[in-house]
């Protein structure tokens, strides 16, 4: 039985029937760029996600670099972030010209441990970027509240957690600007790139806007160095169907973590979920000392795994330089022991079943 990470053939297969004939519509009426789809999709998802304003755009990364710009920040400024989460959530801050400083995780959580958060801030520090790792929310209400206490901005990396909730909000929605992406991968995605972001705030929409469209508000006058970054009307119109299916595939998610929890519970250190949220299981990430055989074994039955993430960002190589001398131990030990199963809301029973013996196999 081969066992895919995440099974798109089988997602395509149930979609084929609703995405196939909208895609085709779209392809005739010929508005490539700036289309109905994407306004469309656009006042969709800010209806979904609870808020005033949704602006799509080329990539989740995209999403962030302009969220970042758009709150101002620059060359000399800091941005609080979490280590292990996805590169572009610290690079971006990087290409803006600032600093990411990485504050360690909570080992359980794998988020950002918000009691170290406040002894990183210095007068430099201008905004926090959490991630929700793995679709698991970060507790938003302290971190919002420091936020306000510093007068730092909030801006939520949600490119895993889209669907996911805390306090009565959706994920993203919490921040002063959430971003998220529609990698192929991620819960709500494309057949491409794309990415979004979500705020309340009607000044930061306007400039999200004009970042995201050459720095341009009035066509042909360019009022600050933007970027070219759209999400193209072929996507949207794919988007716009999936996103109908979205809880109900990841309701399927956390059906599939409870079973895994359950069969897992005492072999391996199942993931945590801490309760403050809806945990929406982008991953489904198990810690383990003997990691390494269990990774093979799983190889070696032809069962798909992963590890997210390997290398820490302030162990990577762009960062030597800058952050070399940085230790956070938890972050390195985690990445150490992680490795994430497969988890589709297409998985059946009985993949379950073949992928949690192997486990076993492999553990005995
Ligand atoms: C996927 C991802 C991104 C980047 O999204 P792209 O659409 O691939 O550019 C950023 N942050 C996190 C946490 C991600 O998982």
């Amino acid at each position: 039985m081969n066992i895919p990470m995440l099974d798109l053939k089988a997602e395509y297969a149930l979609l084929r029937e609703e995405i196939e004939p909208a895609v085709v519509a779209a392809l005739a009426a010929c508005q490539y760029i700036n289309g109905p789809n994407v306004r469309a999709f656009e006042a969709e998802a800010a209806a979904y996600a609870g808020v005033k304003h949704a602006i799509a755009c080329a990539s989740g990364t995209d999403a962030l670099l302009i969220a970042l710009r758009a709150i101002g920040i620059k060359a000399g400024d800091e941005v609080i972030t979490t280590p292990f989460t996805f590169v572009a959530t610290a690079s971006t801050v990087v290409m803006c010209g600032a600093k990411p400083v990485f504050v360690d995780i909570d080992p359980r959580s794998f988020n950002l441990d918000l009691d170290q958060i406040e002894a990183a801030i210095t007068p430099r520090t201008r905004a926090i970027v959490p991630v929700h790792l793995f679709g698991q929310p970060v507790q938003l209400a302290p971190l919002k509240a420091l936020c306000e206490k510093h007068g730092i901005r909030l801006i939520e990396d949600a490119a895993q957690s889209f669907g996911a909730d805390y306090g009565g909000r959706k994920s993203g929605a919490y921040g002063d600007i959430g971003c998220t992406s529609f990698y192929p991968s991620k819960n709500l995605s494309a057949f491409g790139d794309g990415g979004l972001m979500i705020t309340d705030d009607d000044q930061l929409a306007a400039e999200i806007r004009v970042l995201a469209s050459h720095g341009s508000r009035v066509r042909y006058h360019h009022h600050v160095l933007g970027y070219n970054s759209r999400l193209d009307e072929i996507q949207a119109v794919i988007l716009r169907v999936k996103l109908k299916h979205l809880d109900s595939f990841n309701a399927r998610r956390i059906a599939i973590a409870d079973s895994y929890n359950k069969e897992l519970a005492g072999l391996v250190e199942t993931p945590f979920a801490d309760g403050h949220g809806r945990h929406v299981y982008h991953q489904y990430t198990i810690l383990s000392d003997r990691r390494d055989m269990i990774q093979k074994v799983l190889t070696d039955s032809a069962i798909a795994c992963a590890v997210y993430y390997p290398v820490p960002l302030h162990q990577q190589e762009m960062f030597a330089a800058t952050h070399g001398d940085v230790r956070l131990p938890v972050t390195e030990d985690v990445a150490r022991r992680c490795l994430s199963l497969p988890i589709s809301p297409m998985l059946k029973n009985e993949q379950i079943r073949h992928i949690v013996g192997a486990v076993r196999q492999a553990l005995t």
